[in-house]
């Protein structure tokens, strides 16, 4: 200040808001910038005007020549000799020269101005099993924003726009409320006016087809590839293919498959596929043959080995029938089959066919009992329980602990609980 010829217009201010000397250096700037940039930016909860100020200050003492205007004759020199207007870097902009789009990861921020990722759009695709096994194309129409091809994305005639009046071009406004004494609560929301655009287009200058929406509604056909072999819950992915949106990166369709339940076989334990099949007794005895139809509609003969019994709940296997290894379609899984033996219904045997049947099959073990024996045990009668009768008489035993248990609950509330602690 010594000897100088004192100035009109304050040229200290911005070194005071980036809180460094007047002899800061370039790096020094750059650092009080960033620090003070974080602290206060909007998706953080920080005043914008306050942002908005630090973006500028950093904008001018940043540039050697600007700087120097600044420092000889002030802020106004710099308005007067730009032309009027004062510098109209976004202030998101700026800060983005610094640390890019992901700066709070992923820059998930509404914010209209600036080259954020639109959303991804998920949706679930069901498939049968069949189309897993054989592979398909779908022909999906699907209907997306995209960015209006008359006015290219800018929603006016001429491609103008002005900074919205209601938020200063940030996008956001913040409301102060008290609420309580010496306690202000600020809140942060989407500006009404520009709906988070931060600009504003007249009436006059709308564009026509997108009505200054920017972006307009198409009708989009994806061919969607089902491969062999994929899987439940395996995603497609359509990069950029999402809604489209100015100044944003378009995210991407995915599909995640859902395979529908098969009535017949299962897909199990990767690539393999599971059957079932009821044999009567007299086929898990005797030997059986029987036609299974696959997934690609091909008739594959399955039939026992010559003199095999097959008990009930036994696993059989026939290899490379399961399904095809995606990618690797010529490898594919095993079929396996488990066998279910259904008894006849009502057959009565004769003891002549009794005497047969146990000519073949294993002996009795001989529990004879002597005479002596049975005069000491008393004569029962065996009568039918069908399962379903079983199942019922669980039901409602359990039913009957559950209140007995309530009520015991309801009388000892207080009395401390014991238990046992041996073994
Ligand atoms: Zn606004
Ligand atoms: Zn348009």
């Amino acid at each position: 200040m010594f000897g100088r010829v004192p100035k009109k217009s304050d040229n200290t201010k911005f070194y005071e808001v980036l809180g460094v000397p007047k002899s800061a250096s370039q790096d020094e700037l750059k650092k009080a910038y960033k620090k003070a940039a974080i602290k206060n930016h909007p998706d953080k909860g920080g005043d914008p005007e306050k942002f908005k100020e630090l973006a500028h200050a950093y904008e001018v003492l940043s540039d050697p020549e600007k700087r120097e205007i600044y420092d000889q004759y002030g802020e106004d020199a710099l308005k007067e000799g730009m032309g009027g207007g004062s510098s109209s870097h976004n202030p998101f902009d700026i800060f983005e020269s610094f640390f890019g789009g992901g700066a709070f990861g992923g820059g998930g921020s509404s914010r209209g101005r600036r080259q954020k990722r639109g959303e991804d759009v998920v949706h679930a695709l069901k498939v049968s099993l069949e189309e897993l096994y054989n592979g398909t194309t779908k022909k999906l129409s699907l209907s997306r924003n995209a960015i209006c091809s008359k006015c290219k994305g800018k929603g006016s005639k001429s491609g103008a726009s002005s900074r919205c009046y209601g938020c200063q071009g940030t996008g956001m406004k913040i409301t102060t409320r008290q609420i309580g004494l010496g306690m202000i609560q600020q809140m942060q929301h989407v500006c009404p006016e520009c709906r988070g655009s931060g600009e504003m287009i007249s009436d006059r200058d709308r564009c026509p087809q997108c009505k200054g929406n920017k972006v307009t509604q198409e009708k989009k056909v994806l061919e969607v590839h089902i491969e062999k072999g994929m899987r439940d819950g395996q995603k497609i992915t359509f990069e950029g293919q999402a809604d489209e949106a100015p100044d944003t990166i378009t995210g991407d369709i995915v599909f995640v498959l859902e395979q529908k339940k098969h009535p017949k076989f299962d897909r199990k334990f990767g690539d393999d596929l599971y059957v079932d099949h009821n044999l009567s007794l007299t086929e898990a005895l005797c030997g059986f043959q029987f036609a299974l139809t696959h997934l690609d509609g091909r008739q594959l003969l399955i039939k026992s080995n010559p003199g095999e019994v097959i008990k009930p709940g036994q696993y059989k296997a026939i290899n490379d029938e399961g399904m095809p290894h995606h990618q690797r379609p010529f490898m594919k899984g095993n079929l396996v089959i488990q066998f279910h033996v259904i008894f006849p219904e009502s057959v009565v045997l004769s003891p002549e066919q009794c005497r047969k049947i146990e000519s073949i099959l294993p002996m009795r073990p001989s529990k004879h009992l002597t005479d002596m024996e049975l005069d000491d045990c008393e004569e029962t009668t065996l009568h039918d329980v069908s399962a379903e009768e079983v199942k019922r008489r669980k039901e409602q035993r359990q039913h009957r602990h559950r209140e007995a248990y309530d009520e015991d609950e309801d009388d000892d509330e207080s009395a401390p609980r014991v238990q046992c602690a041996q073994q």
